[in-house]
């Protein structure tokens, strides 16, 4: 691996509450890092005894972000990959489980040579060697290392103490952001500091002094409050970052730049800016992209048939957050505004399941996303049995695909009770199965990292939808399934009514793309993996970018 002369390390930590935009400040820091012309990365560190984020609920705790090696990790990775446009390894995602689990191995092994392997210095050691590990993999300049949760709990000491003890080794090449929140109570009207004031005093606690505070507010903070948080600390008023709540989290990298982060920060580092030409052109295309995403000319309303919103009164996106960046993405470079729509699957089941999918006329095009399990499955099936129809622009995605293509084998093909045996073990039509493989590891309970993962490569058929959206006979993208679509003795009932396996594994094993004959539906396609997670900023998905493109050709005036 080729050596990075000097490796510098932000680490970014959090203040009075989560959920304020940690890992876009520090995702936003890195894009302005990259702009001086320096090699950025990122780490991201989460707290919970998890090992990765691969068997975690998505309703409550989001998407899970498969990297390029098959790693599964939380969703601020996802950010990280779509504001630095670059793919991690999966050295740069660890919990508290997956760095106990090394030590552990580790002295299982032998490899601390009979010594009292203790809490400490041994697991914020190991914390810091595979920070170390991810920099020198990703050969960063800079890597930004965000530590989860906030300071003063329990959960996240050992890793402010890798930071501390990181700081310690390497004094020049070691800075703290601390990105805290600056509350406007409603009785009051104006912006309080004093929570962020106690934030510093419980880093401070930990020997950690940063460098930077970021106010995350809704608000611009102005100077006399940057002053209050200054003289409570040992920083400079210029020190204090104003964070204000933006219409779109791609314009923060800009803010940051108004208030002369990159600066600042290549100074704690002792960095001076690069500003060579591929630092100019890649900040360029940013500002580019950012404009484009204030301007469009055509609309169209999308309806994402999910089932991870949340609960009760309350609808999250976050469990599909990819696939929604990826339509931003595909509508900023096609000048097309997207309207989303977000709708339960299990509204369109049971008795009424029928009849309410004729209100899904209004929407020029649905997504079926990814998803696991039982529940919303027979609406997901109806939403699919209506688009096919009425000829709605379709999109599905791994379990969309899927569901397309039981929809088609029981309304065309007449195979009744045709499913998943996902859903449904004993179906007669078991169109999608388990992989024999996969069987195996179920079987003896091993679900941690153990389905179909990360990037494969897939070959697509020629004079198909999925050839021309691509325009490549080859791709690569990401999996995370352990099911597959497997028509045996029927492939050719499909095709012979226009079902087209347009994409498949390159030994023709595995069915990778789906689509109909454009003469039966103008665009219904679904793939077997999640090209959301490829989608960037700067590199629109191909799919996503004909889907709405489809729906907007398509749009009913
Ligand atoms: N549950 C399906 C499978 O495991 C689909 C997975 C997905 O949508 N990511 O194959």
């Amino acid at each position: 691996m080729p050596k990075i002369r000097k490796q510098k390390y932000i680490f970014v930590v959090g203040g009075v509450m989560s959920g304020v935009g940690k890992g876009i400040t520090a995702s936003s820091i890195g894009k302005i890092l990259q702009f001086t012309g320096y090699k950025v990365s990122a780490v991201k560190i989460d707290p919970y005894v998890n090992v990765d984020a691969g068997t975690m609920n998505p309703t409550e705790h989001g998407e899970t972000f498969v990297l390029e090696d098959g790693y599964e990790t939380d969703q601020d990775m996802g950010n990280y990959e779509r504001f630095l446009n670059t793919s991690l390894c999966r050295e740069s995602y660890m919990t508290t489980g997956s760095i106990y689990q090394k030590v552990i191995r580790d002295e299982r092994a032998l490899k601390y040579k009979g010594k009292t392997v203790s809490v400490v210095p041994h697991v914020p050691m190991a914390v810091v060697e595979q920070i170390k590990k991810a920099a020198t993999k990703e050969e960063a300049e800079i890597t930004i290392v965000e530590i989860g949760g906030t300071v003063g709990e329990y959960e996240n000491i050992l890793f402010l103490e890798s930071a501390r003890m990181m700081k310690r080794m390497h004094p020049d090449d070691v800075a703290f952001v601390l990105v805290s929140y600056l509350p406007v109570p409603n009785m009051l009207g104006e912006m309080k500091t004093k929570p962020t004031q106690l934030a510093l005093r419980r880093l401070q606690e930990s020997g950690i002094f940063p460098d930077i505070v970021v106010g995350r507010s809704p608000h611009e903070m102005d100077d006399r409050r940057k002053r209050k948080i200054a003289t409570s600390s040992m920083l400079y008023t210029d020190d204090i970052i104003s964070g204000p709540n933006l219409k779109s989290i791609y314009d923060i990298p800009n803010f940051f730049l108004t208030e002369k982060l990159d600066k600042k920060l290549l100074r704690k580092l002792h960095l001076r800016p690069k500003n060579n030409k591929q630092a100019q052109k890649n900040k360029s295309a940013w500002q580019s992209f950012v404009r484009k995403t204030k301007k469009h000319t055509n609309k169209v309303k999308i309806g994402i048939v999910g089932k991870y919103f949340g609960t009760g009164n309350f609808i999250l996106s976050d469990a599909y957050v990819s696939v929604i960046e990826a339509l931003k993405f595909s509508a900023a470079h096609t000048g097309i505004k997207v309207d989303i729509d977000w709708l339960q699957a299990q509204n369109y089941e049971g008795k009424n399941g029928k009849r309410n999918c004729a209100a899904l006329k209004k929407y020029d095009g649905i997504l079926v996303p990814g998803g696991f399990g039982k529940s919303g499955i027979e609406g997901k099936i109806n939403v699919i049995e209506y688009v096919r129809k009425n000829k709605i622009p379709f999109f599905g995605i791994c379990l969309g695909m899927q569901m397309a293509s039981v929809e088609f084998a029981r309304n065309v093909l007449n195979f009744d009770k045709a499913h998943s045996t996902e859903s449904d073990q004993k179906t007669p039509y078991p169109v999608i199965d388990i992989l024999p493989e996969q069987k195996k590891r179920l079987t003896k309970r091993d679900y941690g990292g153990s389905m179909r993962l990360g990037a494969h490569d897939a070959i697509l058929k020629e004079d198909t939808l999925a050839r021309k959206i691509y325009r490549s006979d080859s791709i690569s993208e990401r999996h995370r399934h352990r099911y597959e679509l497997i028509l045996g003795e029927h492939e050719n009932a499909f095709e012979e009514k226009g079902f087209i396996i347009s994409g498949a594994s390159p030994d023709g094993q595995l069915p990778e793309i789906i689509e109909l004959d454009t003469k039966i539906h103008p665009f219904f396609i679904g793939v077997q993996f999640h090209p959301e997670l490829k989608a960037r900023p700067l590199v629109p998905h191909p799919l996503f970018s004909a889907f709405l493109k489809a729906s907007l050709s398509l749009k009913k005036l």
